[in-house]
């Protein structure tokens, strides 16, 4: 039998059926339920935030936290222009204008020393994204907003468990958003979470995502919501994975231990750098070709799909998508459109045993040398 590593799994192996049977055996498999007031508690500890609210998604999180915000047409928020399209889209979704930032050269996240002087008068907050589960540098980008009054969302998506400075991620912009969807650090199928320590955002988050119904009169809706609801169902998978959360980030750091190892000494390579202040949670292993190579990205990543193995290349700069190549830039953003290009993500999930990475990083390695032509 062939060969197949896929870049990405889910592994359910705690109490998902067992939760999700009971949802089925109860009845209770809609939006209301114990498993939701569940995972929302827990999941609010594992964050060390007062709120944690459920929603369907990870974009539709980033979209009720800046509307939470009151963000809307003519204002701008800064985003990396190195991430998943939702960062920006969601932007987008509020009538408003994403306004996209280089990235810094070793941990590919959004560099702080650029964001300043894209300010302007229409500029509302901060996007920080963790790209990868390596956590922005959080210090400079609150120091900013505090000086010119911008709120601080993290999109978390990538990074459940991160840290920053001992601090947890989530809990250090004044929103914070995640995703379940199933190549994620811990899944619900697909799911998200808004968290935050304000209780007003959390009260206007809350009602956004049910339709805008007044909490205090039924059927009573004074502004434009939405049904942004997550499942119990889904809430009992999340519950479920909340329980191994530790095993599962555990696994990813040795994983990206593993291939940091067998790569340190591969000269055509570098990989996302984790800083001293940083604990990273390895959503993807992930490295960059350096330039003087004899093979494209493209060409290495064909080769290892015909050895069975599924990697990715690196997210397109937002900027160069053709809804966001129109717009005023003050900056070239050269780091996240050289780093894109070289990038690939390497298999990382639970899973993945250490035969699976040596194999990898064989047919890695052998796909980089001058005259590997006459293997294929
Ligand atoms: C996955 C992801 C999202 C969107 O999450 P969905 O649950 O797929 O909607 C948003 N931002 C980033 C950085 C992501 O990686």
């Amino acid at each position: 039998m062939k060969r197949f590593i896929p870049v990405a799994a889910p592994t359910l192996n705690g109490n998902e059926k067992n939760y999700v049977q009971d949802c089925l055996d109860s009845s209770w498999i809609s939006s209301c339920g114990k498993y939701i007031d569940l995972f929302e508690e827990k999941f609010g500890q594992f964050c060390k935030t007062e709120h944690a609210i459920t929603c369907c998604n990870g974009t539709v999180a980033l979209h009720l936290a800046l509307k939470a915000l009151g963000v809307g047409p003519g204002d701008e928020v800064i985003v990396p222009t190195l991430t998943f399209v939702a960062t920006a889209n969601a932007v987008t979704y509020c009538g408003a204008t994403p306004v996209f930032v280089d990235s810094d050269p070793l941990t590919w996240n959004m560099d702080p020393s650029l964001i300043e002087s894209l300010i302007t008068y229409r500029t509302k907050g901060i996007i920080a994204v963790h790209l990868y589960g390596h956590p922005a540098d959080m210090d400079p980008i609150l120091e900013i907003a505090r000086t010119h009054s911008l709120f601080v969302i993290e999109d978390a998506a990538e990074a459940h468990g991160a840290e920053y400075k001992g601090r947890r991620i989530g809990s250090i912009g004044d929103i914070a958003t995640f995703s379940f969807y199933g190549n994620k650090i811990i899944t619900t199928g697909e799911g998200g979470m808004v968290v935050t320590n304000d209780n007003a955002l959390a009260q206007k988050i809350r009602i956004l995502k049910g339709q805008g119904l007044d909490p205090e009169r039924r059927y009573w809706f004074p502004q434009i919501g939405y049904n942004y609801r997550m499942t119990n169902i889904a809430a009992s998978i999340g519950l479920a994975q909340l329980e191994n959360v530790d095993w599962h980030i555990s696994r990813r750091r040795d994983i990206a231990g593993i291939y940091k190892n067998l790569l340190k000494n591969v000269p055509e390579i570098t990989m996302q750098l984790e800083m001293p202040w940083a604990n990273c949670v390895y959503w993807m292993t992930s490295i960059v070709l350096n330039h003087n190579i004899a093979l494209s990205r493209d060409e290495i990543i064909n080769k290892l799909t015909k050895e069975g193995i599924e990697t990715r290349p690196f997210f397109y700069p937002m900027h160069t998508l053709p809804m966001y190549t129109s717009m005023v830039r003050k900056y070239n953003l050269n780091i996240a459109e050289q780093v894109s290009s070289h990038g690939i993500n390497l298999p990382t999930y639970a899973n993945l045993n250490s035969k699976d990475i040596e194999y990898i990083c064989d047919r890695l390695i052998k796909s980089l040398s001058k005259n590997n032509h006459t293997h294929y």
